[in-house]
């Protein structure tokens, strides 16, 4: 037993030290990719349901690393919360889609307002809204932006996220609540959050073609969502059938590959001067 014990020790050790070193070096690559430019966003358009209109943009950032190419945000963002480089990748990103939001607006061109996600851990930070009001403040309007924000965050610090969402909602950003139907959903984050936007998770949508069931679950959230007075936006629309059946049930705005890829700016300019996809 003894030296059973031992060997999962070390099974476990090498694991640990597998982990670690991963973690370390991808903690080197964020510090480098922060200081070198590395990161870019890209904006996807939010269709107005009624009338096709781009009502919205969500900025998302993509890593192009000089040697490993593309690095997906599902990848690095877990990773940037627990080293803390999360609060600079943060900042950099509201900094950012401030500066393209200014530009834009400076070329003479209709910007809708441009939706940033806000990572949980950033949130629970003290001042974040503040310093990211500020930086809204310095270049554009408050009204040009909407933060976005998932359940983890109001149960990492309840009291600080409600406080930052306080300060944001009083200086007249729109919130919305991200990936609704995942992790911890809960009727009362509704209710009690000051959120105006709720966003209904892809995974919802990807399985409506499969029963009535699911189609009737769907067509509740959105019900509950309006009696709320809540707008509410679909997630990863890809099909016809799905706009189609987003529209039947009154959704307000439709978001996914169906319409458009995340774009960069060049292209998302193009678009945005059209007012339309196609
Ligand atoms: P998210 O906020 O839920 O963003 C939506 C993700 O779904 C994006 O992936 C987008 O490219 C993808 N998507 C959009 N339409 C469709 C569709 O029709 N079908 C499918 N299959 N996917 C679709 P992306 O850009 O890889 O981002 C992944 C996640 O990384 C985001 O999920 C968000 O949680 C995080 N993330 C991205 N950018 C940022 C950022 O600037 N800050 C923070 N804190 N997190 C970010
Ligand atoms: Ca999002
Ligand atoms: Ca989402
Ligand atoms: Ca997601």
């Amino acid at each position: 037993a003894k030296e059973q014990g031992k060997n999962s020790y070390c099974l476990f050790a090498e694991e640990m030290e597998d982990k670690s070193k991963k973690y370390m070096e991808m903690d080197n690559m964020l510090r480098k990719a922060i200081l070198g430019n590395e990161f870019t966003l890209h904006y996807q358009p939010q269709v107005d349901a009624t009338n096709g209109k781009i009502k919205k943009l969500e900025a998302l950032i993509r890593w192009n690393h000089p040697e490993r190419g593309f690095i997906s945000p599902e990848e690095f963002i877990p990773i940037a919360e627990q080293t803390g480089h999360i609060e600079a990748i943060g900042e950099w990103v509201v900094e950012e889609a401030c500066r393209q939001i200014k530009s834009w607006k400076g070329k003479g061109i209709t910007t809708p307002k441009v939706s940033i996600n806000l990572s949980s851990t950033m949130l629970s930070r003290q001042g974040i809204s503040e310093k990211s009001i500020e930086t809204i403040n310095r270049s554009i309007q408050n009204v040009d932006v909407e933060f976005e924000i998932t359940e983890t965050a109001i149960l990492t610090n309840e009291k600080n996220v409600l406080k930052a969402l306080d300060i944001m909602k009083k200086n007249g950003i729109t919130i919305a609540l991200d990936d609704f139907g995942t992790g911890y959903s809960s009727l009362n984050h509704l209710q009690n959050l000051p959120i105006d936007v709720l966003k209904i998770d892809s995974s919802f949508l990807m399985n409506i073609h499969k029963s009535d069931k699911e189609k009737s679950l769907y067509e509740s959230v959105i019900q509950l969502a309006h009696s709320l007075e809540l707008e509410v936006v679909a997630e990863g629309v890809e099909t016809k059938e799905q706009v189609e059946f987003l529209k039947e049930n009154k959704c307000d705005t439709l978001q996914g590959y169906y319409f458009s890829r995340p774009l960069p700016p060049d292209k998302a300019e193009v678009i945005i001067a059209n007012g339309f996809i196609k």
